[in-house]
């Protein structure tokens, strides 16, 4: 279902309007535009077919893009740099909306003895990094699997990492927003006029805003303060491999104490054999059968990468003496769970840097499982977050691996630890020539998640496809939380000019749901 586009003449005035603020080489209206900001992995991206796009490149012309929106009726749907993908891309909710593309906005501001950035939207990660490292890297970032989207967009959507600082939303601090009115306002020490605090303290005075604007529709974001984390005197660590689909409990029961205590203070992601194969190989290479891979090509693969069922990285990131004492507990309480391989990791400042995840650098090659079907790929995110407990990891593994087989689909997950939760990210790994599996999807997402809420659990993000149903599964006192957020979009957005049912949230003149 989905709300009637604007109509033709609607559009094009906004367009020649659009034109007129920004100039003709900032707005995007032809077929070949619209192609490009769709969601390519979107079971049905007809439903997601945005106007058009425009990319205004300060405060002042999104204000007057604001202006422009508010005038014709037409929703604006902000992206950083739209690499959102498996949960949407750069693609609206809502067909017909205008994507606001703010990567032009790409500047910087560092402040190298405090450890913090001040970030536009377009700062992409490769950016940041390149950056960072023409300056002698005394900061590392926390990269993303696939780092080709943007830091500002990839904490507002509350995307992790691998190092210290993984979860990159946690260390945002201070932002500037332009609300669906024009008006612009710094969070925290930021409404300070001229604070030299705003990235310093996250809280201000009074309540703190910073949070209303992640996974919101509630503002456009301008400017993100971050934390970064210093770059450390040494990393140590191990990648190890274990044999058994039932060794993830005890995993799980050993990493989740030494996380809480902190003596492991990244997020570790426990995953499963496919993550290797599916970047290196299609799945031709292993097999023609139909429905979920057999435990005969599982083995196979298993034995080609020298992988376990499951497998995890752990590092450790600050000084050697600290490290070293650090890693002997990590590695009596892995060995103790007799792990199948176990590979040390070790690194000191001045040696070349490993380039991967644990060491913040910016990587894209974890995309290439989009073609592990052949075809045209893609693949859905399904992240339910857990209580970091064994028992509770195994009996979400067994029951979705299940009805991965039950649907017939290979089955891609992990488990990644956040400081007192765990969240299973599976990937959902699609190929839209395949009109069969395609069929499946859907309804297969759709399980998935009234299996988990059953359980008690929620997703802690989704595609825009499932947002309204998703945000329909936090139904305490008959959905109070989805009301409040309906009331707060209702005080800065009554006509629903920034992108409506970001979250599920809709504005009061669609009755608080999609029209
Ligand atoms: P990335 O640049 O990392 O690929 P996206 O631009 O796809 O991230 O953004 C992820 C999601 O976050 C978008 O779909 C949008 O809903 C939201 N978002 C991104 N940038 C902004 C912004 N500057 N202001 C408000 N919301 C944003």
């Amino acid at each position: 279902m989905n709300a009637p586009l604007p109509d033709l003449a609607t559009i094009k005035r906004a367009r020649n309007q659009f034109i007129a603020a920004l100039g003709a080489s900032q707005v995007f209206f032809n077929e070949e535009d619209i192609a490009s900001y769709r969601d390519k992995f979107a079971v049905d991206d007809t439903f997601h077919l945005p106007a058009g796009a425009i990319a205004p490149d300060s405060v002042e012309q999104i204000q007057a893009a604001l202006r422009i929106a508010q005038e014709n009726g037409i929703p604006l749907w902000p992206i950083s740099r739209g690499k959102n993908l498996g949960y949407g891309g750069s693609a609206p909710v809502l067909a017909g909306s205008v994507i606001l593309d703010l990567s032009r906005m790409k500047k910087i501001e560092y402040d190298e003895a405090n450890g913090t950035v001040l970030l536009e939207p377009g700062v992409g990660f490769y950016d940041l990094y390149d950056f960072l490292q023409a300056r002698g890297m005394k900061h590392w970032l926390s990269t993303p699997g696939n780092s080709w989207g943007s830091v500002v967009g990839n904490a507002l959507d509350r995307g992790v990492g691998y190092t210290p600082y993984g979860e990159n939303t946690s260390k945002i601090c201070g932002m500037e927003v332009v609300l669906a009115d024009g008006t612009l306002v710094r969070t925290g020490m930021g409404a300070l006029d001229g604070s030299p605090t705003w990235q310093l303290y996250r809280y201000g005075f009074g309540p703190a805003w910073d949070q209303l604007f992640v996974q919101s529709n509630f503002g456009i974001v301008t400017k993100m303060g971050l934390w970064l984390m210093p770059a450390p005197e040494s990393l140590m660590g191990m990648d190890i491999e274990f044999d058994s689909p039932d060794d993830l409990g005890p995993l799980v029961d050993a990493i989740a104490p030494l996380r809480r205590e902190g003596l492991l203070q990244q997020s570790p992601t426990i995953g499963n054999w496919l993550r290797a194969a599916a970047v290196l190989t299609t799945r031709d290479q292993w097999t023609d059968e139909p429905g979920a891979l057999s435990d005969k090509v599982i083995q196979a693969i298993r034995n080609r990468y020298k992988v376990g069922w499951w497998g995890v990285s752990l590092r450790l990131y600050g000084r050697e003496d600290v490290n070293k004492a650090a890693y002997a507990i990590l590695e009596r309480e892995m060995d103790r769970l007799k792990p199948m391989s176990k590979k040390p990791a070790q690194w000191k400042q001045g040696e070349p840097l490993e380039a991967s995840g644990w060491t913040g650098t910016p990587l894209t090659f974890p995309m290439q499982n989009a073609n592990w079907h052949g075809g045209r790929g893609g693949h859905i995110g399904f992240s339910p977050v857990l209580p970091q407990s064994g028992k509770a990891a195994m009996e979400q593994f067994k029951r979705t691996y299940e009805r991965y087989r039950e649907y017939g689909m290979d089955y891609q997950a992990s488990f990644a630890f956040g400081e007192r939760h765990l969240i299973n990210v599976n990937a959902v790994l699609l190929n839209k020539d395949d009109p069969a599996m395609m069929k499946k999807v859907d309804p297969f997402l759709k399980t998935l998640i009234a299996d988990a809420r059953a359980q008690g659990y929620g997703e802690y993000r989704t595609h825009l496809d499932y947002m309204d149903l998703v945000a329909s599964t936090y139904d305490f006192n008959g959905n109070a939380l989805a009301k409040l957020n309906q009331r707060v979009k209702d005080a800065l957005d009554p006509v629903g000019i920034i992108a409506p049912g970001k979250s599920g949230i809709w504005p009061g003149k669609t009755g608080g749901a999609r029209a």
